[in-house]
């Protein structure tokens, strides 16, 4: 594809007409034809092993290139929004994600603990797959593709499906509360609620930060190249892959809970790349996935029939009294209590954040209680709006945030 692109480039400059240049092999039909015919005879000197796969491996490898260099085209053309795409790079073991992907074939669940995958035939799998095989069972799902992928050692099977999910309707279905809850996603916590609860950032237990400082010391202490090299590579990979489970695995229980327990979940819109760009927080941000969570938060509430609320950008939860509306616009990040000198309010920093993004949702006024509890009462003109001028006050007017969640 390369050649023919640069042999197309060469025909350009010298002046063939764009309908008589070399054609590039640039969708799946064309790509896949060109690998059948074109390359048949050379698969045996190129790629020696191939008939040792599964062709799909091969097509889904050929499709996922043709999406790869559509999005290429989009990017360029404006057609694409976000980060422009590159060139697809070659995939390299050990660098890249090692998988790959069925998409036909006798491909699927057999029976409740094995797998069938073309070429590799029936493989056992260490997690029961009741929910999936019940669904496919009685037509409830259907089944889409299926990739293959290995981390840390272990391997991994996806199931893509379609699943007929029915999205419960009305406020009362699942014993919610209609009380909206805001969500301060944070650093220094996973996410502080609106109710006053923390919900701490998952870490590595005690005995799991001795393991990965001895399997660090043992990596780094052991001969490039050698045997032993690789077997401590693989230790401490597999600590580190542990710990991304567990942080994964909080986060998922977090979002469910709240899109099953309220009807209206608020959350600040952080601008995560520009936080990213920040060094010192660089890390605690990747670390907490505060960007998961809103991804999380989109597709659950629509799961379960709440409704996400994203603040703008602008909107000072932070240095607002989520007492009164009163404005500090000296509040710097290391202040942890927000002190009101309009009302006298003394207030954990992001609960009172998390208590402002509540209050942004219409009909929670009335119900706003102080977040510790305290005999605190609720000033009228309390609420603040959403405005892209930060320090312009302007109390008691509706928040413009506009309910989010469409994305599935
Ligand atoms: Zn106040």
């Amino acid at each position: 594809m390369k050649a023919a692109l640069s042999q197309r480039d060469a025909e350009k400059s010298s002046g063939i007409p764009d309908d008589a240049l070399t054609p590039v092999p640039w969708t799946l039909p064309a790509l896949r034809l060109e690998w059948n015919l074109e390359w048949n005879k050379a698969k045996a000197t190129v790629a020696p092993w191939w008939a040792e796969c599964a062709k799909e491996a091969y097509s889904a490898g050929l499709d996922q290139l043709a999406s790869g260099l559509k999005n290429v085209t989009a990017s360029r053309n404006g057609r694409r929004k976000g980060r422009r795409v590159g060139f697809p790079r070659f995939k390299k073991r050990g660098k890249a994600r090692d998988s790959f992907r069925y998409t036909t074939g006798s491909y699927g669940p057999d029976g409740d603990r094995h797998v069938q995958l073309p070429r590799i035939s029936r493989v056992k799998v260490c997690e029961p797959m009741g929910a999936l095989t019940g669904r496919l069972a009685d037509g409830r799902a259907r089944l889409l593709g299926a990739t293959v992928s290995r981390t840390t050692g272990r391997w991994f099977v996806s199931f893509t499906v379609e699943v007929d999910r029915e999205v419960p309707a009305g406020p009362s279905r699942r014993r919610r509360t209609a009380r909206p809850v805001g969500v301060d996603l944070g650093v220094k916590h996973l996410a502080v609620l609106s109710t006053g609860e923390t919900i701490a950032n998952p870490k590595h237990p005690a005995g799991s930060l001795r393991r990965l400082r001895s399997a660090s010391r043992a990596y780094a202490r052991s001969t490039p190249g050698s045997s032993g090299r690789r077997k401590r590579a693989a230790r401490l990979a597999r600590i580190h892959a542990r710990a991304a489970n567990q942080r994964r695995d909080g986060l998922h229980t977090l979002t469910t809970r709240l899109a099953k327990t309220h009807d209206t979940i608020v959350v600040e819109d952080l601008h995560v790349a520009g936080m990213l760009r920040n060094r010192r927080l660089a890390r605690a941000v990747c670390d907490t996935g505060m960007a998961e969570v809103r991804r999380q938060l989109a597709y659950k509430t629509v799961w379960y029939g709440s409704t996400l609320v994203v603040a703008d950008r602008w909107y000072p939860s932070s240095k607002t009294c989520s007492g009164c509306g009163w404005r500090n616009p000296g509040l710097t990040l290391s202040d942890r209590t927000f002190v009101c000198r309009s009302c006298g309010l003394v207030i954990d920093r992001d609960v009172n954040a998390a208590v402002n993004l509540r209050n942004l949702v219409a009909g929670s006024a009335s119900e706003t209680e102080n977040a510790r509890g305290a005999d605190r009462k609720t000033h009228p003109g309390g609420r603040v709006a959403v405005k892209r001028e930060p320090g312009t006050a302007s109390a008691g007017q509706t928040g413009s945030a506009a309910p989010q969640g469409t994305a599935a």
